[in-house]
């Protein structure tokens, strides 16, 4: 699938719920209200769906949420996808979770066929763990994490920089990450979502990239995982450090993804509003052709990219949804 701008799109995420077990300050509100479950696409309408776009030429399929562990069932999605990894029309099937749930499921993961995985974890710290995530257990996350990593899955680690919250432990994060040979990506929060404090928590990455400079030697890479990280070899650790930068430096002329939520809606987009309903098009017919096609007119509609901006004098977020609905 090419898209209007030149763009090959071969990735695709997927949220396969909007729960979430954790209320992490910059992704959600304390009091969310999750969408109904009779809204949401059946698991056997998600593996149809991702096939379609499998069928299409995608080659990378991320599943993530919410928590994606949360969902009921979800290893049977997991392994009915992985028949795609088998016949080789599937690349990589990998996934983003909190970890909290990880080492329940490690095995069966990894038995379907799951490499790698990105873990998202934003402080080492077990008090401050809890008030970001607002409930979640440090310990678990590690057992998880560990347990991933014994099973011989790649684990990569996602942080939020957040201001005067974790900013002076990305250090300490780097650290830790690297000597258990883990890369490390460090994510600005974006406005994704009415989030208070979202002006005061932004912490822009150029910034902390000045203050890692100080202490440890960044080596530019020409690495690309598939996803909008640019990396740096860090050689006091011989680790990679993967900077995500939608506010200080923008990184949609090389997108190549799009993202359907649990409902079946299809962004093209994750700071866009437009999107297209596939929900319907699945539901109309069992005949794959008008899917097959909904997506071909959604892709030939992406748009050039996002246009955040974080302001303390223009609170309102740049889409209303937030990251866990969308599919981080
Ligand atoms: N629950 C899983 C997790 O936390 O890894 C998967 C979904 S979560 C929405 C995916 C990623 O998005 C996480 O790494 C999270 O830190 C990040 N995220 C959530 N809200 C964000 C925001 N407003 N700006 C930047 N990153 C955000
Ligand atoms: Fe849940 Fe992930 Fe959002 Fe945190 S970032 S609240 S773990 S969906």
């Amino acid at each position: 699938m090419i898209d209007p701008f030149g763009r090959h799109i071969s990735y695709l995420r997927v949220s396969v719920t909007d729960r979430c077990d954790f209320r992490c300050t910059y992704c959600m509100a304390e009091d969310t209200t999750f969408l109904p479950k009779a809204d949401l696409l059946s698991l056997e309408e998600l593996d149809r769906l991702c096939s379609a776009f499998v069928a299409k030429g995608v080659k990378k399929l991320r599943l993530t949420g919410g928590e994606p562990l949360v969902r009921k069932n979800l290893m049977w999605l997991v392994d009915r996808l992985g028949r795609h990894l088998k016949t080789g029309a599937l690349e990589e099937l990998t996934m983003t979770t909190n970890g909290s749930q990880l080492a329940r499921y490690t095995a069966d993961l990894a038995a379907a066929g799951i490499r790698r995985i990105n873990v998202s974890l934003d402080t080492l710290d077990p008090a401050k763990f809890r008030a970001i995530t607002r409930r979640g257990d440090l310990d678990q996350v590690l057992t998880g994490i560990a347990a991933a990593s014994a099973a011989g899955m790649k684990v990569k680690i996602n942080a939020v920089a957040l201001r005067g919250e974790n900013e002076d432990e990305i250090e300490d994060l780097l650290l830790w990450a690297h000597g258990e040979g883990m890369d490390l990506t460090l994510i600005e929060t974006m406005p994704m979502g009415e989030i208070a404090h979202r002006a005061e928590q932004y912490l822009p990455l150029s910034l902390v990239r000045a203050r890692l400079a100080r202490r440890f030697t960044l080596t530019d890479l020409p690495d690309r995982t598939g996803g909008p990280a640019r990396y740096v070899r860090i050689e006091e650790t011989g680790g990679r450090l993967g900077f995500i930068t939608p506010l200080t430096h923008n990184f949609c002329e090389s997108c190549n993804r799009v993202r359907l939520t649990c409902t079946g809606t299809l962004y093209m987009c994750l700071g866009q509003d437009d999107a297209a309903d596939l929900r319907a098009v699945l539901r109309s017919s069992t005949d794959d052709k008008p899917l097959l096609d909904a997506i071909e007119s959604a892709i030939a509609r992406k748009p050039k990219g996002h246009d955040f901006i974080i302001d303390r004098r223009r609170p309102a977020p740049a889409v209303a949804r937030t990251m866990s609905l969308t599919g981080g």
